[in-house]
């Protein structure tokens, strides 16, 4: 069992500290990416690492989630593991921004405290595939789904109809 992860911090609280955090969020929290899923149970498993080097504030970490979305072939549920990793520069305006190192992706801090949540769920919605679709079960399902429509199709044509009066 991991922690549940704070929602929101001061990240340039956490990184003048240098805290590490480590833990999990309900996925059920992400309103956005739970639009895209099937079903919201599970949660996700982050880490920050914050901390400051050069005169940068920074945050990096990883997020990895096992989420449930719908086969764009088969229409049937699937798990679906995704992960992501970020490396943010923790900036106060667009002068810091254009100072930041190329390496980091700018984070612009607004307020006194910053959303953990939006910024794991913005990670795991760039991380979402475009189309996903079973890789071999899938074709297993359409291939049931298939001779089951053919079987039923055949019993109920006027053939089998006939068929069956011939019989009796
Ligand atoms: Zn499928």
């Amino acid at each position: 069992m991991s922690q549940p992860l704070p929602e929101t911090a001061d990240f340039l609280k956490q990184a003048e500290r240098n805290v590490g955090l480590e833990g999990s969020l309900p996925l059920a929290r992400l309103e956005r990416l739970s639009a895209t899923l099937c079903d919201t149970t599970g949660e996700l498993h982050a880490r920050l690492n914050f901390g400051s080097k050069a005169g940068f504030s920074h945050l990096q970490g990883t997020v990895e989630a096992d989420l449930k979305l719908v086969c764009q072939r088969c229409m049937c549920a699937m798990e679906h593991r995704v992960s992501g990793r970020f490396k943010f520069g923790l900036v106060l305006n667009e002068e810091e921004r254009q100072g930041l190192p190329t390496d980091l992706e700018a984070y612009l801090i607004e307020g006194d405290e910053q959303s953990i949540i939006d910024l794991l769920e913005d990670e795991l919605l760039l991380c979402l595939p475009i189309a996903v679709m079973h890789e071999n079960e899938c074709s297993e399902f359409l291939k049931k789904h298939n001779e089951q429509k053919q079987a039923e199709k055949e019993a109920s044509s006027p053939f089998a109809v006939l068929k069956k009066m011939k019989v009796d």
